[in-house]
């Protein structure tokens, strides 16, 4: 496995070897590597190409931060166009983002209208050029890809003797339980990577794996369905009355970015 890229599947040869930390630094603020009381994940091996090419990690933070806005009542409104109810408007009260840069915004495509009258903004004319966006879909996807990616990697060093040919990954998110959320009882003991960053990883049957990952008060369940026995999805069975499920399939773990996952 050492000379194998755990992104892309392909060998690397020396000159484009890269360290990539399994779990991101995006999301670890502590000094690393050693802090008493905190678990440590260390490096995979990858190609230098396939390391930079990962851009939404920038991302994840904003994302996960935007997906808690996104559930606080407090902090936006959905309305319809008054003239053309097929245009919904999702509206943000700015202080809820207020760390969010004009980068930021501009990469989860929202239009900022705080230096416009509501007469400028409000017309039917305003919309006719922009694009039609959809940000709750945008950063779950996005946080998704990056803990799925982390919660491979971990998989890869900690677990398997190779590296999966085939990658399905089912992702159930959950928000809102981050602080108190915690699955020692039943997973066994688990060091955090950070305050509040903790993954639990178990086996299920057929070689297949359940890793919960939090972090950022959000946690999303992932089923590692490696296995490809069809009968194996039942695993998620006991979520479904109330979860949505996403679903991502490819042979290698690079195709995560800008990922659209499926619902199932
Ligand atoms: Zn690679």
């Amino acid at each position: 496995m050492k000379d194998i890229c755990y992104l892309c599947g392909k060998l690397i040869q020396h000159e484009e070897l890269s360290d990539d930390h399994v779990v991101p630094k995006q999301i670890i603020k502590r000094k690393q590597p050693k802090t008493k009381g905190f678990d440590y994940a260390g490096v995979l091996p990858s190609h230098e190409k396939c390391n930079n090419q990962f851009g939404p990690e920038k991302c994840c933070q904003k994302a996960m931060k935007l997906i808690e806005v996104l559930h606080d009542d407090n902090c936006f409104l959905k309305r319809q166009h008054r003239d053309n109810p097929n245009i919904n408007i999702l509206a943000i009260n700015s202080a809820c983002l207020s760390d969010f840069s004009r980068q930021d915004l501009k990469y989860f495509k929202f239009i900022d209208v705080r230096n416009k009258g509501l007469s400028e903004w409000s017309t039917l004319s305003f919309f006719t050029d922009k694009t039609k966006t959809d940000p709750i879909r945008q950063s779950l996807f996005v946080s998704f890809s990056v803990l799925a990616k982390s919660a491979a990697a971990l998989l890869i060093s900690r677990r398997l003797k190779n590296i999966p040919k085939q990658w399905r990954i089912i992702a159930i998110p959950y928000y809102g339980k981050g602080n108190t959320f915690d699955l020692d009882d039943i997973a066994g003991n688990t060091k955090p990577f950070d305050i509040g960053v903790k993954v639990w990883l178990y086996p299920a049957n057929n070689g297949n794996w359940w890793i919960t990952y939090k972090a950022c008060d959000i946690v999303v369940f992932m089923f590692f369905w490696l296995s490809g026995i069809s009968s194996d999805i039942e695993e998620i069975v006991p979520f479904r009355p109330s979860a949505q499920c996403f679903e991502f399939q490819s042979t290698c773990l690079i195709d995560l970015i800008d990922y659209q996952w499926k619902q199932i």
